[in-house]
């Protein structure tokens, strides 16, 4: 009962209290017929007039007072149903009808609260295969005709109340006779592996599914949790639409996985990542036109782990921005004391792009460092393109407004195609360093090279060969109209001191014939 309830019924028992002993005193002295005999002995007051119109007055105020009762019951009722509404709303996903993350957070604490007697269930992490996409080729629409249909399709094997969506492509069921977990799971993965029949024709997805018990793969809900999630990218890596049940390898890899992300946490922290510099040679002339930053982190013994270990690390545990904002900082400090007629290139990943935040956080660190945005030039990959072409195409345009220039890097180990790339301006062109290792061995290879390269020309595009590891490279490469090179014929990545010291070197660099 709440307050205002409270009061209401203090109130009634008040007035009640008062009704009744004005009652029993008006019996005891007889007042009604004092009254009565005073207004006959005093018929000229018109005293009976004003106690009939009391008489009416109060029988109205009843009647009006009734009537709000019965709205203040409407209101009341009206007030709780759209308090349970929103309570639905925050506990469910308003696509599916399923229960949220936060409503299997309450499930899970409730479990932990509970006598050891019921600490035992198991959970199942489904995610589904293809959905991104399916998302990304054929529409939104499309995706939510797939999270409904296997929404329902879960409820055909799984109670509603054990079921939920963890949000995107993941489903959480938890099952309460861990002996059934495993031929759930079979069966659930059977009906999620028929196609989504999709106006007229029909999408495919699929799902892999990672099981976990507790108390013995957790001791907690979120370690349960955890654990069928470790399971379920298990399944994922064991080539996909797979059941893969919590065991002790999946344990080992976890707890390295949490090692190497506290420590990434820890070097992202306390700066023991820094730029390195590589630098990259115009073929026309010989001399410096920049240098790529790339990543290095150093261990305690002095050893260095590489980008391509970490970056995908440092992507999945959200470490990203933090790192790259640092990275960027540190790299336009060291740039600044550059020949003015030099660049730093900046390696920014597939996932960054989908950040609409991206460029405006770049355009900071410029101001923030005094770096000219003419100056720097950000590397991305065609996977960037792909994932999510809308914010990547709006950051990309915020970033040439501002003068950056924009390098495709990779060139030609990604899947977008070129019409897709003519939708974009690039400022320069990086063949991949894998033609170039071969390109003089496979004819093949050499026909790629050199179309990559015309490409270019054709455009006004400069290209960056990388990787270029010997002489017959790069004159070949030089002689194909190859604009810039870079390789480890030139020099590997270096830290920031000898970078500035090289710009004093000359580059023995054939110049083209
Ligand atoms: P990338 O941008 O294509 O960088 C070129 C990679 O090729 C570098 O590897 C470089 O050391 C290596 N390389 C250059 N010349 C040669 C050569 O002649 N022979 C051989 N065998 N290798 C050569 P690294 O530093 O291990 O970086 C690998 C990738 O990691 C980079 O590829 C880039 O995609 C990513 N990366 C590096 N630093 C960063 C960073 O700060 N942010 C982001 N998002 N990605 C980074
Ligand atoms: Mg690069
Ligand atoms: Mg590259």
């Amino acid at each position: 009962m709440n307050i205002y309830a409270r009061k209401a019924v203090w109130q009634a028992w008040l007035l009640g209290a008062v009704g009744v002993a004005a009652f029993a005193v008006f019996v005891h002295f007889d007042a009604y017929e004092l009254l009565l005999t005073f207004l006959q002995e005093h018929e000229d007051y018109e005293l009976d007039e004003v106690l009939l119109a009391l008489d009416i007055f109060g029988l109205l105020s009843l009647i009006y007072g009734i009537l709000r009762l019965w709205d203040f019951r409407q209101e009341k009722t009206r007030r709780q149903k759209a308090e349970s509404q929103v309570d639905w709303m925050a506990l469910h996903d308003h696509l599916t009808g399923l229960q949220n993350r936060h409503s299997l957070e309450r499930r899970l604490r409730q479990w932990e609260e509970a006598p050891n007697s019921t600490r035992k269930f198991s959970v199942l992490m489904i995610d589904l295969d293809g959905f991104k996409r399916i998302n990304d080729l054929v529409g939104h629409h499309a995706g939510d005709v797939v999270l409904t249909t296997i929404a329902a399709r879960l409820r055909e094997h799984v109670a509603d109340d054990n079921l939920f969506r963890m949000g995107g492509d993941e489903f959480v069921a938890v099952i309460d006779t861990p002996s059934l977990a495993l031929p759930v799971a079979t069966a659930l993965l059977q009906s999620l592996n028929r196609p989504v029949p999709f106006h007229d024709t029909t999408l495919d997805v699929g799902a892999s599914i990672g099981v976990a018990t507790a108390p013995t793969d957790g001791a907690t809900g979120a370690e349960c949790l955890r654990a069928a999630d470790a399971a379920m990218y298990a399944a994922k890596s064991a080539g996909r639409g797979k059941v893969q049940v919590f065991d002790a390898a999946i344990r080992e890899r976890a707890q390295r996985r949490d090692l190497a992300e506290r420590n990434l946490r820890h070097a992202v922290a306390y700066g023991g990542i820094r730029p390195f510099y590589q630098p990259i040679i115009d073929l026309h002339s010989g001399k410096i036109s920049g240098f790529e930053a790339l990543a290095r982190w150093q261990m305690e013994d002095g050893s260095f782990i590489s980008p391509v270990d970490f970056i995908p690390l440092a992507e999945e545990s959200g470490l990203m921005t933090k790192l790259t904002d640092l990275l960027l900082r540190q790299a336009c400090r060291d740039a600044a004391g550059w020949p003015a007629d030099t660049r730093l290139s900046f390696n920014i990943s597939p996932i960054q792009l989908k950040d609409r935040m991206l460029g405006l956080r770049i355009l900071a660190i410029l101001m923030e460092t005094g770096f000219d945005p003419r100056r720097l030039e950000i590397e991305i990959t065609e996977t960037a393109l792909i994932q999510d072409l809308e914010t990547a195409a709006s950051v990309l345009s915020e970033l040439r407004t501002a003068g950056i220039s924009v390098a495709l890097d990779d060139f030609g180990t990604g899947y977008s195609n070129l019409a897709q790339l003519s939708n974009f301006s690039f400022d320069k062109i990086k063949i991949d360093r894998s033609f170039v290792t071969s390109f003089q061995d496979q004819q093949k290879q050499e026909k790629i090279v050199r179309a990559i390269v015309g490409l270019g020309i054709g455009l006004e595009v400069p290209t960056t060969a990388e990787g270029i590891e010997t002489e017959d490279q790069l004159s070949s490469l030089s002689s194909m109209g190859c604009t810039y090179g870079q390789g480890f014929l030139f020099g590997k990545a270096i830290p920031a001191d000898e970078a500035l010291r090289m710009f004093d070197a000359t580059i023995a660099v054939p110049l083209r014939a």
